[in-house]
């Protein structure tokens, strides 16, 4: 059996989805509340593979919500993530993954070295972050993406936002060896970590945001922003193809100009349907098909029972293991998010 952890973008969303959620009784609670609330089991449910087989798999809502990191309540945000796990360990889920901010906080707060929650040894081999797939399906989406668009690679520019991250560098180093692009500009704000990613390509130029998107192509939004950022599309390239791959969007307004074609990014849509209702909680366009590249990393691993955490620690993802998922991703059903 294999679970997925998640979190709603927003104290709004929240409370507006209490109800469907399984607690009423939450609808009009502050983050306060949210903040003492223990995590919960709120959907289970079965994926079956266009190669046969069928698992079954939970959905473990952990509570924590975006405004616990801007209000800094760390150690709240902490509690929810380390309860989430051990639920999820102790509903006997095999492979889990943890979506949207839950990989961000375990890794930014050191999560690893506190794996003893109450009676509840962690054991770390039974989470992915999924990141490696989130990688690769975003990467898959700049290419076919792009020859949608008639944006030739060869030509374009690409800006990374959030390059440093886990899922940004992984995109960078895909971008450098599997493509042939003009440009890569690389944002973030810590500029060590800008230098040390440079030196590892070989290649790409460090920029600020507001420099780089008008020189830009493509926009690959892949920065951990609690709260997205407004842009102003006049200034983009066009045409311009922007993939927000953030969790939440690093949009913080939905971009309607002739030319700016807005890609959901991270997504991938299954072959089949599956009986879950999370995803419309969510937002998916198609609920019971759409869902997260991390989440569906977890259905990959469940599937070829690879029972290990295929994606963890940061910085490490290989172009080995995008294609190894990649290839697994395929075999299954699943494809990359390619309407806008
Ligand atoms: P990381 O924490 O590893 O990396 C985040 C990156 O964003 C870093 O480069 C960081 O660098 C940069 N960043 C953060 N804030 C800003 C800012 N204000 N301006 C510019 N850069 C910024 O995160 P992940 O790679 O794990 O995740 C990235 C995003 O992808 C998140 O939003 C996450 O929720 C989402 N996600 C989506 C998934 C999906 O399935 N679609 C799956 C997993 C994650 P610095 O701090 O130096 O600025």
């Amino acid at each position: 059996m294999f679970g997925l952890i998640g979190h709603l973008t927003s104290l709004e969303h929240a409370q507006s989805v209490a109800e469907a959620l399984g607690y009423p009784e939450y609808a009009n609670e502050g983050l306060d509340f949210w903040c003492s609330a223990p995590p919960q089991i709120v959907d289970s449910f079965h994926v079956t593979s266009v190669t046969g087989p069928t698992i079954e798999g939970k959905y473990v809502e952990s509570c924590f919500l975006p405004e616990m990191l801007m209000n800094r309540r760390i150690k709240a945000a902490i509690r929810k993530i380390l309860n989430a796990m051990a639920l999820a360990q102790k509903a006997g889920l095999n492979i889990t993954a943890l979506g949207g901010f839950s990989s961000i906080i375990f890794e930014e707060f050191n999560l690893k070295d506190n794996n003893q929650v109450r009676n509840v040894s962690l054991e770390f081999d039974r989470f992915t972050t999924g990141n490696t797939h989130t990688a690769y399906v975003i990467c898959r989406q700049v290419e076919q993406a792009s020859a949608q668009l008639g944006i030739d690679l060869s030509q374009a520019t690409i800006a990374v936002c959030g390059a440093t991250g886990d899922i940004g560098s992984a995109v960078c180093r895909w971008l450098d060896q599997k493509i042939e692009v003009k440009d890569l500009l690389l944002i973030a704000r810590n500029q060590e970590r800008l230098q040390a990613l440079q030196a590892e390509l070989g290649r790409g130029k460090i920029m600020e945001l507001e420099e780089a998107l008008p020189q830009a192509d493509i926009i690959v939004w892949v920065a951990s922003m609690p709260k997205g950022v407004e842009i102003n599309s006049q200034t983009l390239k066009k045409p311009c193809l922007i993939i927000d791959g953030g969790y939440p969007k690093n949009l913080g307004t939905k971009i309607q100009y002739p030319d700016v074609h807005v890609l959901k990014g991270g997504i991938v849509e299954h072959s089949l349907d599956i009986d879950w209702k999370i995803m419309q909680i969510v937002s998916m366009d198609v609920p019971s098909r759409q869902m997260f590249a991390c989440f569906a990393e977890a259905i990959l691993l469940e599937f070829e029972q690879w029972h290990t955490n295929f994606s963890w620690g940061r910085n490490l993802i290989t172009v080995n293991k995008m294609e190894q998922i990649g290839t697994a991703s395929v075999k299954h059903g699943f494809s990359p998010l390619l309407s806008f």
